[in-house]
């Protein structure tokens, strides 16, 4: 079998495959290196939830919701059964996460709606509950504590260890990994890169938003830049000051998404989405960027004004990928061998464990509760997934959506009228509401 990219998606079907088959031949073709995309540059939050997972516990699916929770609430456990069985360092702390109202009142409607969509999906206080001003307050010394959701079930880890220890994990198993090996053509069973050609009655593809190479899935996920920072190492004073004394992520609800983390060698690590390339170039090199990291700064410095003489050491950004769906799936196409996994929507550092794992009870032909879950399609990819708009439409679509986020962004945080806030979020729920369609 072959896997095509080696981030986490292709790592952990990797590992899975060779763990539940040992005698299975598994190689990974990598463009780069493992850990290159996504996977080795992200905000380090691993959660247990997917993104859109209400289309899974509704409409789509007759299934029991119940199953549905246990079965993503099982990602974090897992995850720590792996890293003490392989031995892997990763930062790895489970001190659960905040999602904050800490700037300005329409946060905090926001994050009270968020939390009835939990509940209503069958999550409750155990999993998801409210902080009060004082709670959050004493948690984390945002600008303006007003509330916020917290949530156990959210670990911090330093994402390129990761990477590379599971990149370590599959080569003792057994899995050979090509690095600086970029699949250019795929045709049939065949795959071809620059040093030559292979079979196989598998391929998996695991690039996530690198799919502008690929036909048939390049236009299932759309790629997207995200941007982020790290501050200078703090003092234990400081982060007296400012918090996160268990570990706890955080993020502070807003139109462009930002997501926080308190490093283990104790920085403050920040970012903030996002852009698209015309035609979904992805995207790895950000030197030249200043104007769009002092934005992220800013926003920092907005939720936590105690930063304003740190040092920022760090800028880098990455890509990732939203599925047309909305939310992430594990395909097969057992006629043809073809399979693929992805579309997190910029949270597949947790998500990807659980894909990867449903994926893998697909190839092997398990009849498990993973192989039956509501993400997972036994089909072509053409069926089994919609496609985004043709170019120009994406780009355009793209473009109007992130200009409407961000005035909303801008009137609510600027404090302008409240008829002007509330017509800009209309606007911003109207086209939320065209992605959300299908
Ligand atoms: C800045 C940033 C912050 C993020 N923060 C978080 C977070 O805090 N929490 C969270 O849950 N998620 C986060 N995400 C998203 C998360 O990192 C991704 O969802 C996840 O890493 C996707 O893993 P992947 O293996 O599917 O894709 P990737 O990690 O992108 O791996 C794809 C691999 O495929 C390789 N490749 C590409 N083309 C080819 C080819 N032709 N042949 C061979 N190999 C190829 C690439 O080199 C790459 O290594 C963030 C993403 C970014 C960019």
């Amino acid at each position: 079998m072959a896997i095509i990219g080696g981030g986490y998606s292709g790592l952990w079907t990797a590992y899975y495959l060779k763990t539940l088959a040992p005698d299975c031949a598994v190689c990974i073709l990598e463009a780069e290196h493992c850990g290159f995309g996504a996977s080795g540059r992200n905000g380090g939050w691993m959660m247990a939830a997917l993104q859109g997972e209400q289309r899974f516990h509704h409409d789509q699916w007759g299934g029991d919701g119940a199953e549905v929770r246990q079965t993503i609430l099982d990602i974090l456990p897992e995850v720590e059964r792996v890293l003490a069985r392989e031995r892997l360092e990763c930062d790895y702390q489970r001190g659960g996460g905040l999602f904050a109202a800490a700037r300005y009142p329409e946060q905090l409607e926001w994050q009270r709606q968020h939390l009835a969509a939990l509940y209503s999906l069958g999550y409750d206080e155990a999993d998801y509950r409210w902080l009060d001003s004082a709670e959050l307050g004493a948690r984390l010394r945002v600008a303006q504590p007003l509330g916020a959701i917290y949530t156990p079930h959210v670990a911090r880890i330093q994402p390129a260890m990761l990477a590379f220890g599971l990149a370590a994990a599959v080569s003792r198993l057994g899995v050979t990994v090509y690095e600086q090996t970029p699949v250019v053509a795929s045709s049939g069973e065949t795959l071809t890169t620059p040093g030559g050609s292979m079979k196989a009655p598998v391929r998996v593809l695991a690039v996530e938003g690198f799919n502008s190479r690929f036909g048939d899935y390049r236009r299932r996920v759309l790629p997207v830049q995200s941007r982020i920072i790290a501050t200078e190492p703090l003092t234990a004073g400081q982060w007296q000051e400012l918090g996160l004394a268990s570990g706890e992520v955080f993020s502070d609800a807003s139109p462009v998404v930002t997501y926080g983390q308190r490093s283990a060698d104790n920085r403050l690590v920040f970012g903030a989405r996002g852009a698209y390339r015309f035609a979904g170039r992805p995207r790895s090199c950000f030197t030249g960027d200043r104007e769009a990291f002092l934005e992220v700064r800013r926003l920092l410095l907005a939720c936590l004004p105690q930063l304003q003489e740190v040092a920022v050491t760090h800028a880098w950004g990455g890509t990732l990928g939203i599925p047309r769906s909305g939310s992430p799936h594990a395909v097969l196409d057992p006629v043809s061998g073809f399979a693929c996994l992805g579309g997190y929507s910029g949270e597949g550092v947790g998500a990807s464990n659980l894909l990867a794992r449903s994926l893998v009870d697909l190839i092997l032909n398990r009849n498990s509760r993973l192989s039956r879950m509501p993400w997972c399609r036994r089909l072509p990819v053409s069926r089994a997934l919609p496609r985004w708009e043709p170019e120009p439409l994406r780009w355009l679509g793209f473009r109007a959506t992130s200009a409407v986020l961000g005035w909303q962004e801008a009137a609510c945080a600027g404090g302008a009228p409240l008829w002007r806030r509330r017509l800009l979020g209309l606007a911003a729920d109207r086209l939320n509401g065209l992605r959300d369609r299908d």
